[in-house]
């Protein structure tokens, strides 16, 4: 039977460690990590993302200041806002809500985010240092994966993994992160060929793929490691990731379940790059 890989945990103890840094911060140089968190519209996920935000800030001893806009804000307006919190010297990290109101250009808005300020990662800035493996800020969810696959001690350097999906928020950035660490990657989307013996192949597969189950118990090999990043909802309440969860675990080394895996560390990497963000500002990184 594979470990289940406990996010919460992993995630309680890099915060732990996140509010303990920042009053040190604080009392060492005066600086306390500021966030803004900008919500466009009523999207009732989106509130719930930003929310949960603001209370981690909040518990890890962070300034945090919510932006909450009207869905009929025109993109100007929102520009501007962007803009004054780039300027403002409390706030380190910006974070845009997304999805944006369809008349909102959200490549232009994310472009706005000062590359110093976007704790997200989505700038193309820092996509294009990730890519050339130059320091900055690194896209959450793929960054709290590398960070839970190392706190729990897995190796991955000469490793075969799969990723399952390519979106510029998880896929493609994992990729890169896997491959920087010296992965061999094989990116696999929609359009794939024989997905089954390509996942059967892997030490690691990421699936981020949003698709319930989609990805069989017996497409795993024996002792993979697998990281489930896909969140679908079942039914009224119930949450399910891309992996067969209960077949998959009979035969993976370690496997993520959702909720309680990935879900957890990608606020708390937010939370990481925020810290960081006002650490540089600090000048002691
Ligand atoms: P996207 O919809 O942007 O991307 C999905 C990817 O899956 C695409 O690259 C698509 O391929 C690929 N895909 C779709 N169908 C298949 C298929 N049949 N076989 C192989 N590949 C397929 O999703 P995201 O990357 O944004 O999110 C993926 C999942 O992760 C979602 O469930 C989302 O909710 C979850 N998520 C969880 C987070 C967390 O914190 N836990 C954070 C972010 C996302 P193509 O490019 O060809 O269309």
């Amino acid at each position: 039977m594979a470990t289940v890989i406990n996010g919460k945990e992993i995630a309680a103890n890099i915060r732990s460690e996140i509010a303990k840094e920042t009053e040190d911060l604080k009392k060492e140089k005066g600086i306390i990590p500021g966030l803004a968190v900008v919500l466009v519209g009523e999207d009732p996920a989106s509130k719930v993302y930003v929310g949960m935000k603001e209370k981690a800030c909040i518990e890890s001893g962070f300034h945090s200041k919510e932006h909450k806009l009207s869905a009929e804000t025109s993109e100007e307006e929102l520009i501007a806002l962007i803009k004054s919190l780039n300027a403002d010297d409390k706030i380190h990290g910006i974070l845009v809500q997304l999805p944006l109101p369809d008349h909102i250009n959200e490549t232009r808005v994310l472009e706005t985010v000062s590359p110093s300020k976007d704790v997200d990662g989505f700038h193309p800035y820092n996509v294009g240092c990730l890519l050339v493996g130059k320091p900055s800020f690194q896209p959450c969810t793929p960054y709290g994966i590398i960070k839970m696959l190392e706190q729990i001690g897995i190796e991955i350097e000469g490793k075969e993994a799969v990723v399952v999906g390519r979106s510029n928020i998880v896929g493609k950035p994992i990729a890169l992160m896997l491959l920087q660490k010296n992965a061999t990657v094989t990116v696999c989307h929609s359009r794939t060929k024989n997905l089954k013996e390509k996942v059967k192949s892997a030490d690691i597969v990421i699936a981020a793929v949003g698709k319930p189950e989609m990805i069989k118990g017996d497409w795993i090999k024996p002792g993979a490691v697998v990281i489930d990043v896909g969140v679908n909802r079942v039914g009224d309440k119930k949450l399910v990731g891309d992996v067969e969860f209960e077949a998959a675990s009979k035969v993976a080394s370690a496997i993520t379940p959702v909720p309680g895996g990935v879900g957890p560390m990608t606020i708390t990497m937010l939370l990481y790059n925020t810290l960081y963000s006002a650490k540089q500002k600090a000048g002691i990184c």
